[in-house]
């Protein structure tokens, strides 16, 4: 974390402290668990759909700060959202993780999840951040595990 400037680390630490969406949801339309072994991320997505829209989406689970965090926001960014522009989202942070895009010159609608545009520089660091959107597109796809792996 002391690689990551410091705003970039105090994002990351209030969501890993006080994740939003942290809470199991009844009657989930899907679920899904994440599992990043090299790092040793868990976590299972919950989904209520409404049609296309994803209505209500939450996580639990355990894992190091940055996985956390991205869980939290990736939630917040995609709650209320379609299904194909949870999808899109997902296209764009992947880009952004892996170094296919730049964050600051390409457009994108990736707003405060811009934070992770930092783990590029430890690829350890990628599968951590990446693990949610993993699992969401397992979700959304009707698979029940999704690994970094
Ligand atoms: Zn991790």
């Amino acid at each position: 974390m002391s690689e990551l400037n410091e705003l970039y680390q105090q994002v990351i630490l209030d969501h890993n402290k006080n994740p939003r969406n942290f809470r199991e949801i009844e009657n989930a339309d899907r679920t899904a668990e994440g599992n990043n072994p090299l790092c040793g991320d868990q976590l299972k997505l919950y989904l209520r759909l409404n049609g296309e829209i994803i209505e209500d989406i939450s996580f639990i689970g355990s894992g190091c700060a940055i996985s956390k965090a991205s869980a939290s926001m990736m939630t917040q960014a995609v709650k209320g959202k379609s299904i194909k522009e949870a999808e899109k989202l997902f296209e764009e942070f992947h880009k952004m993780v892996t170094g296919k895009m730049d964050v600051e010159v390409e457009e994108n609608h990736l707003g405060k999840l811009k934070v992770f545009a930092g783990v590029l520089e430890f690829p350890a660091r990628v599968k951590c951040a990446s693990l949610s959107w993993h699992t969401l597109r397992a979700a959304l796809n009707n698979e029940k595990t999704a690994s970094t792996e």
